[in-house]
Order: structure tokens, then sequence, then C-alpha cells
């Protein structure tokens, strides 16, 4: 695999700094695995804060242009990337099969999945649209900008050579300007400020923005970030997980050749929180967005502050999964499956807890371990594998011990509960039950193939277990009751609720947590905000 995508060029394992590849300055590299195997796959460049420093600077100098371009002109870009990346779909995922371990379906469903938030940022950046609100007083015009085209109003006297819709549109804020100045005293003309600023940076899309990622969705987690941004003006340093860098950096060589312009996107990795420390002390870096565990979260929100930097944060989940007596047991078994053992259980949407109603719960127990015996367990490059390993051994040991710590405390296996015979990081899928809220694996986040099942009487007693937490990401309920599913979707403290549905997650939905489970939000409308500044303008003695 491996010798085929080097023929493909996509098999990159230098950083990518003001649209160069480097090595690590100091030519230190570290090793990635294929969990499947235990085999070195590549070598990459081990970076830090020398290098991180120099990708900041290179993504400062090209936000000067790119942040100028049209909304247009940067979808184009982004349409270019999405089609390359679309068009090498096979090669992505084997990659990302081959360092991350998830079967090829999945990785083929990732690819889907992660391009589709380039190609909906692509569209949604022709419609960052501003708003005019009703003045309080009559002689004021008030106005709300979200994004700016620097274009001819500051560089040139009359839009001349207009080419798209942006620029008509413009014209005629600028006509619309040019003839209320007139009415405008002297001292408060906004044109002649506007004029004043000469060359310089007139727009509002936050700056150069630091994403941080994590290795369950080598593509998705970055595209989900990077998109926005891009298509909102900003520039980009990324730094993928250093268990994952291989599919970052192939989808940073496809917007290379997609033309996106040097420095626009870089990509460091290797000594995390030397990388990390870079991006928080720099002043030219004006947001971080980072997925991956709550601790590093509190760290990066905690290190913004000192610059005041903008924080998208998507940290740690536990997801309650609901399972009412009047629910449909085929659709609750499904869902139920699909959301905890996809990706081995390693998401932060993954059904943490399978909260059973009394009157169901021996009938849902037999059924979900029937469907999870059927899961084969294997390589993900193998044939009708449904589950691939663990991404290392850090993390069979947790799930371990956290089942160790559950049937200390009264929980039963009725399925797996141990290491897969094929060794290295493979787990078999488990099913335990007689969980209750006392234990770890109800209070921590499992990422590991382990279906916890607790017991709950009434509808408030499975609202008060599910909100029960300081997480508040996804969260499922199973029920045929269209009043219950109102009732209780509305009283889940979760940013995402799946009902009747066990994978939710798409680019045009918005995807973010409550409580301490982050800040913002990522895919659809919402997720651009979160790479813009909202200016008011407000017009008065008109
Ligand atoms: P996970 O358990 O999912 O690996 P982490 O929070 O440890 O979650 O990792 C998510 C991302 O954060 C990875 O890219 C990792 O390298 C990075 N990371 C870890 N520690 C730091 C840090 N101190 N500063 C910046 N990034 C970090």
């Amino acid at each position: 695999v491996a010798s085929k995508l080097n023929s493909s060029g996509l098999l990159r394992t230098q950083g990518l700094i003001g649209g160069k590849w480097s090595d690590a300055y100091d030519g230190k590299t570290i090793k990635v695995y294929n969990p499947a195997t235990g085999e070195s796959i590549a070598d990459v460049a081990c970076m830090g804060g020398r290098e991180t420093n120099d990708a900041i600077s290179a993504a400062y100098t090209a936000y000067r242009s790119w942040s100028k371009t049209t909304a247009a002109e940067r979808s184009k870009f982004l349409r270019k990337w999405y089609d390359l990346l679309m068009a090498h779909k096979e090669e992505l995922a084997q990659l990302i099969t081959l360092e991350q371990g998830k079967t090829l379906k999945e990785s083929i469903g990732e690819i889907n999945y992660g391009a589709g938030f380039i190609e909906f940022s692509a569209e949604e950046a022709k419609r960052i649209y501003g708003d005019i609100i009703p003045a309080p007083l009559s002689d004021r015009r008030l106005f709300v900008l979200k994004q700016v085209v620097r274009s001819y109003i500051v560089e040139e006297d009359q839009p001349t050579d207009l080419k798209g819709d942006t620029e008509v549109i413009w014209a005629k804020v600028f006509n619309f300007w040019s003839q209320i100045q007139r009415f405008i005293p002297e001292d408060m003309n906004v044109i002649q400020e506007v004029t004043m600023l000469g060359p310089h940076l007139w727009t509002q899309p936050v700056g150069v923005v630091g994403a941080i990622t994590p290795w369950n969705f080598p593509l998705a987690m970055i595209t989900r970030k990077v998109g926005p941004a891009l298509a909102c003006g900003c520039t980009v340093v990324i730094k993928p997980s250093e268990l994952t860098p291989l599919t970052a950096l192939a989808a940073a060589e496809l917007s290379i050749q997609a033309g996106i312009p040097a420095g626009v996107v870089n990509v460091v990795m290797g000594n995390a929180p030397e990388i990390g420390d870079s991006l928080l002390a720099s002043p030219q870096v004006r947001k971080i967005t980072f997925t991956g565990s709550t601790a590093v979260g509190k760290k990066l929100m905690a290190g913004s502050a000192e610059t005041v930097k903008k924080v998208s944060l998507e940290l740690g989940g536990n997801a309650p999964c609901i399972v009412f007596d009047d629910a449909d047991l085929d659709v609750a078994v499904k869902g139920t499956l699909a959301a905890k053992f996809r990706n081995s259980g390693q998401t932060c949407v993954c059904a943490n807890r399978i909260i059973v109603q009394d009157g169901i719960y021996e009938k849902f127990a037999n059924a979900l371990r029937d469907a999870v015996l059927n899961m084969k367990v294997g390589d993900g490059f193998s044939e009708d594998v449904a589950q691939g390993p663990l991404i290392n051994e850090a993390a069979v040991q947790k799930v371990e011990s956290l089942i160790h710590d559950a049937t200390s405390k009264g929980a039963k296996v009725i399925l797996g509960g141990k290491r897969h015979s094929l060794g290295f990081t493979f787990y078999e899928p488990t099913v335990i039950s007689d969980v209750n809220i006392d234990m770890r694996i109800s209070r921590e986040e499992v990422f590991g193939p382990v279906a916890p099942l607790l017991r709950f009487k009434t509808e408030e007693d499975a609202i008060r277990i599910a909100n029960d937490t300081n997480a508040g990401l996804g969260s499922y309920v199973f029920t045929n009751s269209i009043q219950r599913s109102w009732r209780v979707a509305e009283a889940l403290e979760y940013g995402l609720v799946g009902v009747n549905e066990g994978v939710i997650s798409t680019e045009v939905a918005p995807f973010g947590g409550f409580k301490q489970s982050g800040l913002g939000r990522e895919g659809s409308k919402y997720g651009m905000d979160e790479y813009l500044e909202i200016k008011y303008v407000c017009m008065g003695n008109m």
C-alpha cells in the first residue's frame, strides 16, 4: 500500500511551511505505525517551536493576500481541493486504514464526510451575509458586516472591473456610500477613512488559525476546521496528531495541487507541547481550534488568555444512549451498534452509557449481544471486517482498567471483555450489563468497543442519569413516542441529539458540545462564524 501511495505523490513525511516541504531543523523524525500489524510505516519530521514560528510567519504573510481574495475566488480553490480529495478517495482511505486502523469501508466514509466539509465551505463562502438593522433613531443607519472584500474600495477609486456577483453587490454598497457621503460631515466621512487605510488589511476573518487535531478522524477533524477557516479568508497552521500525520500531509499536498497559494495551509507535527506553546504565544495567531481531550483543551484555553485568542474546542463526551420500553427493538439495536462500535468505539460521540428501561432491558441486552457477536474483528484491509484495532496499547489498557473496575463493582460481562486473539491492540467487541453510575465506566469516556448497559425505571430517571456528567456532546434516544422524543430531546443537556438514529454527524449540521465538551460549533452555517469577526457600523446624522 505504502509504495502505491508513494508513486501517487501523496506519501509525504516532511512538514509544510510556506508552501515548501521541510524536514525538522534538527533532522529529527518520529515513526508512524500501523496499529493492525505493529509495523512502522514511515518516519516523519519531528518539529518543534522554531518550525512552528516559521509556519506562523508564513501563514501571516499569506493572510495578507488570501484575506483579500473574493469569496468567489476562495470558493473555487476549495472546490478544486474537494474534487482532488474525492479523486484520490481510494488512496486517502488506504492511508487512513494504514495509520489509524479503521476498516477500509469506514475510511472511505471518512473521506466522503471529511471532503464534504471542504465542499460545503466552498459553497458557504459565498453566503456570508451581513445584516441591516432597523435603527432606533431616524437619522441613523445600522449595518452588520461579517465579510468585507478589499478590492477596489481600498485600492481603487471606482469599481471599474467588476467580475462576479460579490463585486456587483459591493459596487452597490460602494455607490450607496458614495451617494450618502455627501450628507455626512467631512470629519465623519466613512469612505475617506476607508480610503486612507490604503493597502492595509481591511477584512474580517479572524486571522491566522492554529488547528490542533486528534488521530481518530485523521482527515475529517482537519477539513472541518480548515474548510471554514479558508472560506472566511483565514490561513492555517495545522498540527495533526503524531499518530496519524500521513493523512494530513496527503491532504495538504492536494491543497497545493488545487492551487491554494503557498502559506495558506501549513502543517507542523512532532513535539506537541512545544508546537502548542508556540501557537499560543504568538500574537499573530488569532484563533485556536482544537479537537481532542478535555485536559489538553483546558490547557489551550488557558494559554489563549494571554493574547485573547478566539477559541473553539471539541472535547470529550460521555454520550448517553437511552432506550425506552416503547422503542422499536431492531431500530434501537441497529442504532446503538452504530453509535457504539463505529471506529472501534473511538469517537467522541460514541455511545458511552447505554441506558435501558426495565421492560425492554433483557430483550435489548440479548439482541445487542447477538448483533455484536456477528461483528468480525481484524485488519481494516481484510474483507468483511467490522472492527479494526484500537489506536495503541494505552487505549487497550484504559479499556481493561475500566472493565476491571466495573466488574469488581458488580457489572457482568455478557460478551467479550478481553483482548482479541489476533494480538496487538485488537480488543473483543464487548457488552457488559448491570452497570451503575458509580462505576468509572459511567463517568469516563471509554473510547473503545465496550457497550455498558445501565437500567432505569422512569423517564425522569433516564434524563437525570443522562445529564449527570460534565460532558454534553452526543446523545441518543430510542422511542416510538413523538411526545417523549421531544420532551427528552429538549431535556438533554447535549449539543447533539439523535432520535431513533445512531449516526448523525454531517457537514451541513452544527457539531459541538454543552458544558465541558467544548465551545463553538463545527460544520453548517454556524461553523462559519467561528472564523469571522462581526463588525457593527453605525452611520449617524443622516
Ligand atoms: P487524544 O487522547 O485524542 O490523543 P489529545 O488531547 O492528547 O487527545 O490529543 C489531541 C491533539 O492534541 C493531538 O494532536 C496532540 O498531539 C495534541 N496535544 C497534546 N498535548 C498538547 C499540548 N500540550 N499542546 C498542544 N497540543 C497538544
